[in-house]
């Protein structure tokens, strides 16, 4: 067993290597202005190695935005009340000059889920909403692929202190980077060849699928009786992806999911989330969602159901599905039975749907498409791309083909056909 300071290393190694794939010449930025995650400062001594191990692939040069969580609470807690408007746009210009050269992006994604939870909850939707609007053209880049990009986790104080309540700080930070090693597949002999091979065996999911054309998919569990048509012309993606620079890599860290484009209009019935949603610093509990015409119709929240409310009336394709994606309920992270509170690994945990940006990469020729052309053939649009779960070993998934009969996908969560 490789100590700490080697899977790091490792780990560092996975995140230049298969995830990002950097190849010599590019520069890497680490920390950009999507999916709300400057690099947190307790991911430094990670983002140093992932720093040599960029330059030893040959990058000309590796930046990094820091942020420093306590400064947002400090922010809610002394800024004026009328000031939450307020954005700085060089964060966001900052990230368009690497992503306008087709240089690599790193995001790290690792945050204190409770961070904002004593706060006033229209001033944290107005903050996040901000963001979103401000980070619109690089979030353009991102789900375009126009540049090798990639999402990974860190272990930091805040976060693991939520997973593990009851330890010493310091226990709590290493058991969250035991669990992180042990989902990324950091401990097997050869973590970069473990890793092609789970990447080929996604491919073949996604492969399997897109040879199919269903023209819709129902998904059937305990409060769950849903039925999203799939345009003609989806395109099932997995964990592997090409930029439009012809970069072959893999945008998440870990993946697990095959996942494809909804039509924005055509998903009916309802459906019950079978996780917790950790959304702008808060967790909003078990909800349920019924759909017609493809539209939220009707929202039922435990808890939270103001934010989740706010979250859908963002803008119009906020209460539409912009993704649906598979995901065995074997898979190592939902192994690990651990809630993470972060979308990143909760969302490769189960089955699940997101409200809000269709990406065009899930289309055939997607990429090349105006918004208005990819609005047309049932590509949703909005500000917002949230995931939420839905599976569970008690979900079954049919596919429905031109001629109407059903073909069985997953069977009490787990994959139903053999490659
Ligand atoms: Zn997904
Ligand atoms: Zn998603």
């Amino acid at each position: 067993m490789p100590n700490f300071e080697q899977q790091l290393d490792r780990y560092a190694e996975l995140i230049v290597k298969i995830g990002l794939n950097l190849q010599a010449g590019q520069r890497l930025l680490v920390g950009g202005p999507v999916f709300n995650s400057l690099a947190p400062l307790a991911a430094a001594p990670l983002v140093r190695l992932v720093a040599i191990h960029a330059y030893q692939a040959g990058a000309r040069l590796v930046d990094v935005m820091w942020s420093d969580e306590q400064l947002q609470r400090i922010r809610f807690q002394h800024a004026p009340r009328d000031s939450f408007a307020e954005h700085a746009r060089w964060t966001v210009e900052g990230a368009l000059e690497y992503a306008r050269r087709g240089d690599a992006l790193l995001v790290i994604s690792a945050q204190d889920p409770d961070l904002l939870k004593d706060q006033d909850q229209e001033l944290v939707d107005e903050v996040q909403q901000t963001a979103f609007r401000l980070a619109a053209p690089m979030y353009d880049y991102v789900t375009r692929n126009a540049v090798n990009w990639l999402v990974a986790s860190a272990a930091v104080p805040g976060w693991a202190a939520k997973l593990f309540p009851g330890l010493d700080p310091e226990t709590q930070v290493a058991r969250l980077w035991d669990v992180l090693f042990d989902i990324c597949r950091v401990n097997r002999p050869d973590p970069v060849a473990a890793w092609q091979t789970h990447v080929r065996q996604l491919v073949a999911r996604s492969d399997y699928l897109n040879h199919k054309q269903y023209t819709a998919l129902k998904l059937t569990g305990p409060g769950t009786d849903l039925t999203v048509g799939l345009p003609h012309g989806h395109v099932w993606r997995s964990g592997r992806v090409t930029s439009q620079s012809g970069i072959s890599f893999t945008p998440n860290l870990p993946t697990e999911e095959v996942f494809t484009l909804p039509h924005k209009e055509q998903t009916e019935g309802v459906v019950t989330t079978t996780k917790p949603l950790s959304y702008g610093g808060n967790v909003i509990e078990r909800f349920s969602l019924t759909f017609a015409g493809g539209r939220v119709v009707k929202i039922n929240a435990a808890n939270g159901e103001a934010l989740l409310r706010g979250l859908i009336g963002t803008d119009e394709g906020a209460g539409r599905l912009g993704e649906v994606a598979l995901v065995p309920h074997s898979s190592p992270i939902s192994q690990t039975g651990l809630l993470f509170y972060n979308i990143l690994l909760d969302e490769n945990a189960a089955n699940h749907v997101a409200l809000g940006r269709a990406y065009k990469f899930t289309f055939q020729g997607g990429e090349a498409l105006s918004n208005d052309e990819f609005a047309a053939v049932g590509g949703n649009d909005s500000l917002v791309h949230v995931d939420f779960m839905i599976g569970s070993g008690e979900m079954d998934v049919d596919g429905l083909t031109a001629d109407g009969t059903t073909e069985p996908l997953m069977r009490r969560g787990e994959w139903a056909f053999e490659l």
